[in-house]
C-alpha cells in the first residue's frame, strides 16, 4: 500500500499503484480519521496500519459508492472497528445489501460494474448537504445511482470517488480512456455523470482526489477540459436532469 500525504488533512492510500491503482483516503479530523472508501478485499490490514502510522484511530468510514473496489474491505475493517460510523447513501446502501434493481423514475439502464454484498450495515445514511466530520456530502450520481463525493472546505479538497478518474488522463465517469477504460465500463448512466461532473466543478476544488489515479492539485483546467470532452461524447441529452442520492 503506497501512502502519499497531500496538505494537512489528506492521506492517499493506493493499492496496485502501477497497474491498477485503487485509492482510498484518510482524512484527518480532531477526533481521528475518516476513511473514504475501503479498497478491495484484503486491504483492511494495510489500511489499519497506515492509520496507526499516521497517528490516529479510524472513527468513521464513508463510502462514495458500493462497487467492490471501494467497499471490498468494509466487513474486515468493521470487524476491527466496531465503534466506527459507517456511512453511505440510502440508494447505494441497497447495492451493499445485495439489491440490484432500479428505482421507479431512474433512467432505465442496468447498473454496471462489480457490486459486492456486504454483511456490514451502515450506521448512518448520507444525504447531500450532510457533513461527515469536516467533509460536505455532495450528490454525484451517474457512475452509480447513489454515488456521492466529499468536499473539504478547509482546503478545497474534492474526494470525487469515481465521478472522475485521473488515471489515464482526467475524465468524467463514462468517458472511455483507452489506457484505463474500467471506470467507463462500470458507469451506470453517463449523462447523469456529466451533470454531476459540472456540479462538482462548480465547487471550484483546489485539489482533486479520485478512486483511480494520482491526486491532482489545481485541477480546474483539467476538469474543464474533461467536461468539454464528456459533453461532446455523451451529448446534452440529459433526461429530465434527475438527481438521485
Ligand atoms: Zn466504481
Amino acid at each position: 500500500m503506497k501512502t502519499t500525504v497531500h496538505g494537512d488533512h489528506l492521506i492517499q492510500l493506493t493499492r496496485f499503484p502501477v497497474f491498477f491503482p485503487i485509492n482510498c483516503y484518510l482524512v484527518r479530523e480532531g477526533d481521528g480519521f475518516t476513511l473514504l472508501d475501503t479498497g478491495i478485499g484484503g486491504a483492511a490490514g494495510a489500511i489499519l496500519a497506515a492509520a496507526r502510522a499516521a497517528g490516529g484511530p479510524i472513527v468513521r468510514i464513508a463510502l462514495t459508492h458500493a462497487h467492490a473496489d471501494h467497499v471490498g474491505a468494509l466487513d474486515a475493517l468493521y470487524a476491527e472497528l466496531p465503534d466506527a460510523e459507517v456511512a453511505i447513501t440510502a440508494r447505494d446502501a441497497r447495492f451493499l445489501r445485495g439489491e440490484r434493481g432500479l428505482d421507479p423514475g431512474e433512467p432505465d439502464t442496468k447498473p454496471r460494474g462489480s457490486f459486492k454484498t456486504c454483511a456490514t450495515r451502515p450506521t448512518r445514511i448520507l444525504a447531500p448537504g450532510d457533513r461527515v466530520g469536516s467533509l460536505e456530502v455532495v450528490a454525484a450520481p451517474g457512475h452509480t445511482p447513489g454515488h456521492v463525493a466529499f468536499f473539504d472546505p478547509r482546503d478545497g479538497t474534492l474526494i470525487a470517488g469515481d465521478a472522475f478518474q485521473t488515471r489515464g488522463g482526467v475524465a468524467v465517469s463514462g468517458v472511455m480512456r483507452l489506457t484505463f477504460p474500467f471506470i467507463a465500463f462500470a458507469t451506470w448512466h453517463a449523462p447523469t455523470a456529466l451533470h454531476s461532473a459540472r456540479a462538482l466543478r462548480a465547487l471550484d476544488p483546489a485539489r482533486l482526489a479520485t478512486g483511480h489515479g494520482a491526486v491532482l492539485e489545481a485541477p480546474l483546467p483539467a476538469l474543464d477540459r474533461a467536461i468539454e470532452v464528456a459533453a461532446r461524447k455523451i451529448g446534452e441529452d440529459m433526461p429530465s436532469g434527475r438527481r438521485v442520492a
